[in-house]
């Protein structure tokens, strides 16, 4: 299973830019199995990247470049 916590903005990452991240539900280091390369303006961009890459990987994982 993985799981989006919330804003991403908790992280170290610069103010005004975002990344979808993935994180293993369960695991308590909040691991992340997954960053996406964008720089995200918005949360909502960020979140709406990171569902795409759910999407992809929620039924078969593929290779889809
Ligand atoms: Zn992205």
């Amino acid at each position: 299973m993985i799981a989006f916590p919330g804003p991403p903005g908790m992280h170290a990452v610069p103010p005004l830019v975002y990344k979808a991240e993935a994180y293993e539900e369960g695991d308590r280091f909040r691991e992340r199995v997954w960053t996406c390369s964008h720089a995200h303006q918005t949360v909502e961009e960020s979140l709406r990247c990171g569902n795409e890459w759910l999407a992809r990987h929620d039924d078969h994982v593929s290779e889809s470049a």
